[in-house]
């Protein structure tokens, strides 16, 4: 099947120069600025993720993640600049843009009087998932959360954890390609935190391309093969872990915490945990 998909790829006739058919970035934030009031909590920032990348978003509260999850989701509009998803702007495109997301807010978001299995049909309709198809679906995401034997019981019996597994198995029920995941380990125990690493993992060796916001810089170390550090609504630095452990002014270290914290505090003169 790959070797068919290369000879088609080769016999495809070349695009024009400047055509709008070149093959996009599934992510692609470009100059993105947003301002609530007279605070500007997103200053300019620019990056992209390759198909099937996770790609961690890593900064202390109040940095900027949530709002650039909430511009690619369609939530909020940027004051400037924009950023295509699939190649469709989130300014004038949110409906496609809509369709190809899943996203797993911070904040969970869950019919605490349904029981999981209805809360994950209810959020399917939504999303336009077929009826016939939604109860196959939840069937299959239930057990991918490993949720499935208490898809019948009310949420009020289900841990922090359990609620965190379930947030975010309704953003896989459209199979959305691209993954918005906005903190899902607060206040998660660390097994469902292993569970929702591997799920994560698997999801991308099949392709689906994530972007992953958390302020552990353990998290992003373990989980994601591109980090971009922000901090008070800037990229401060990007690349692969092992860039920016290069990045390290190692004649300067003070001490030796850890990687990017050390890096972290050469470029911005405090600690990511004290924040
Ligand atoms: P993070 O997710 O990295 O913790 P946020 O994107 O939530 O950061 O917030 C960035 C900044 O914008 C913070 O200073 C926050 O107080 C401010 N902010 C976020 N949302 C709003 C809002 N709806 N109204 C006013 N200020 C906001
Ligand atoms: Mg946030």
């Amino acid at each position: 099947q790959a070797l068919h998909a290369e000879v088609e790829a080769r016999s495809a006739p070349p695009a024009p120069a400047g055509s709008e058919a070149v093959a996009r970035d599934p992510i692609e934030v470009e100059n993105v600025v947003k301002r609530f009031g007279k605070v500007e909590a997103v200053k300019g920032v620019s990056f992209r993720l390759k198909q099937g990348e996770i790609f961690g978003l890593l900064g202390p509260n109040g940095a900027g993640k949530s709002t650039i999850i909430n511009i690619l989701c369609g939530y909020l509009l940027p004051d400037e600049g924009d950023a295509l998803i699939g190649g469709h702007s989130v300014r004038r495109e949110p409906q496609a843009v809509k369709r190809l997301l899943g996203v797993v807010p911070q904040e969970i978001a869950l019919y605490r009087d349904l029981n999981a299995l209805e809360n994950l049909d209810f959020f399917a309709s939504l999303y336009g998932v077929p009826a016939r198809e939604r109860r196959a679906r939840a069937e299959e995401v239930l057990h991918f959360a490993g949720l499935y034997e208490r898809r019948k019981e009310p949420l009020k019996n289900f841990s922090g954890g359990m609620l965190r597994r379930l947030n975010f198995a309704v953003a896989l029920m459209h199979r959305p390609r691209i993954l918005l995941l906005d903190e899902p380990t607060v206040g998660v125990d660390p097994q469902s935190r292993e569970h929702i690493f591997e799920n994560i993992e698997k999801l991308a060796a099949s392709g689906t391309t994530v972007l992953y916001t958390t302020h552990y810089m353990e998290e992003a170390e373990r989980l994601c093969q591109r980090i971009a550090i922000m901090d008070e609504g800037r990229i401060i630095a990007l690349g692969t872990l092992e860039q920016l452990l290069a990045m390290r002014d190692q004649t300067r270290a003070v001490y030796r915490p850890h990687g990017l914290q050390e890096l972290f505090i050469q470029l911005t003169g405090k600690t990511l945990r004290d924040l």
